[in-house]
């Protein structure tokens, strides 16, 4: 089942707990703008080469359309309608001023230089630049998209519009307009989600494990908060595979490894597993930190942990999510659990709209209140239509954007 078919299915179970207006459901089944482009390259070698790319606008109804760029082999356009369509629910959960978008080009950013990869990115922005803006859509990173490249991206768009222009895209590294805090941001924000719902499931460092797949720029930082708070991370993967040690893993000495060689290296007693493997070990919660339809029904019977903590966009199928509820599984849904990023991408926002510069503190200050507010009006709603976490997520959302469309 395609991403996109997962999100509309969700969509429709929520929309039918809670009597959603016809015409907020139809608007909410399509995008309001999909932009494709094919756009030039110049490779090292001298030629050029044509690559595909989108921004898919779906929902601007509470403010700017919102939402990351991923650089990916395996990015289409039903993926990013799926992340554009997921970016507003997102953002009306956490109630900040945001609608909802998304962008992607068809690409392994792997296989080219750095040269190479500016080029596209600088090239992808000329071929966006009239659809994206400060007050418009601001761009974000997503899987294999860093600072440097939002740094690009800001500086080719200030070239279009003849002034710098940093508030066009977050993400961006401290010397260009970053703000402190965002590169750990949606680590730390699920880290708040999880506390709120910690108590809720009685999970404390003494009882519980955690095991997270993917470990990129979000499972790492996952990782490590659950580490320095004392949890015991007994399993970890990336792309390439993973490992195991029931007695916890050193996560920064593994962090410090993956920068060193690239992916997660066996250490201490640790042993091999597969990502199917990771999947289904003994845990207290489970963390998919990687891509979406990590955890299908097949995989969905065999989760040990008691709660999943959804790092990734889109990594339960709407079977899993059926299986995992029947068999009281807690997931803490994608749209709440990792909306700690695009909430520090619009303190970034923020702070580039108002020439300022906020310290770590103070960023993680406003970050923390709106994460525990995101997560007590998800308990609330969950116990007051009698659904599952994601549905009471997305009744929260869907009322937000509801509300707005009305005006
Ligand atoms: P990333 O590119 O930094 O890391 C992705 C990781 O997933 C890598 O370690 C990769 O090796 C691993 N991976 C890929 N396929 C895998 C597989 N089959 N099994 C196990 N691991 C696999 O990307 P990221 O920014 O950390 O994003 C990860 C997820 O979190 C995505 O779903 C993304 O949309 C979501 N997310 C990220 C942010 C953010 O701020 N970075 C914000 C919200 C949501």
């Amino acid at each position: 089942m395609s991403a996109f078919t997962n999100a509309m299915r969700q969509l429709d179970l929520a929309a039918s707990a809670m009597h959603l207006d016809a015409y907020t459901l139809e608007r909410l089944r399509h995008p309001q703008r999909t932009v494709e482009v094919d756009f030039p390259v110049k490779m090292d070698d001298g030629s050029t080469k044509l690559f595909h790319g989108y921004r898919v606008q779906w929902n601007d109804a509470r403010g700017p359309f919102k939402g990351g760029l991923r650089f990916h082999p395996q990015t289409d356009l039903d993926e990013v309608k799926a992340l554009s369509f997921w970016m507003s629910i997102k953002c009306a959960v956490a109630n900040i001023p945001f609608g909802g978008g998304k962008g992607g080009v068809t690409v392994n950013p792997k296989e080219l230089s750095k040269t190479e990869l500016e080029n596209l990115t600088r090239s992808f922005t000329r071929a966006i630049a009239d659809v994206i803006g400060p007050e418009k859509d601001v761009p974000a990173p997503d899987v294999n998209t860093t600072p440097q490249i939002m740094d690009w991206l800001a500086d080719e768009y200030g070239k279009y519009v003849g002034k710098p222009s940093l508030a066009v895209v977050t993400g961006k590294t401290l010397d260009h307009g970053g703000s402190e805090g965002r590169g750990t941001a949606t680590g730390q924000g699920a880290y708040y989600v999880f506390e709120a719902y910690r108590e809720k499931l009685e999970l404390d460092p003494e009882t519980s494990t955690i095991a997270v797949q993917g470990f990129g720029n979000a499972g790492q930082e996952i990782a490590r908060l659950f580490h320095h708070h004392g949890y015991k991370v007994v399993a970890v993967s990336d792309s390439q595979g993973g490992i195991h040690d029931e007695n916890g893993i050193d996560i920064p000495e593994l962090i410090r490894l993956k920068k060193e060689t690239g992916h997660v290296a066996r250490i201490g007693d640790a042993r091999d597993i597969t990502n199917e493997e990771l999947l289904k070990v003994e845990c207290g919660v489970l963390v998919p930190s990687a891509l979406e339809n990590a955890i299908d029904a097949d995989i969905a019977h065999e989760v040990k942990a008691r709660m999943v903590l959804e790092v990734a966009n889109g990594p339960t199928t709407p079977e899993a999510d059926m299986i995992l509820a029947k068999r009281g599984i807690t997931v803490v849904p994608d749209v709440l659990a990792n909306s700690g990023g695009v909430t520090t991408s619009f303190l970034e926002w923020q702070q580039n709209m108002t020439d300022e510069h906020w310290t770590e503190d103070e960023v993680f200050t406003r970050l923390k209140p709106i994460m525990d507010d995101a997560s007590a009006a998800v308990m609330r709603a969950a116990d007051a239509h009698a659904v599952t976490q994601r549905e009471a997520a997305f009744i929260v959302g869907l009322e937000r954007i509801d509300k707005a469309l009305k005006g």
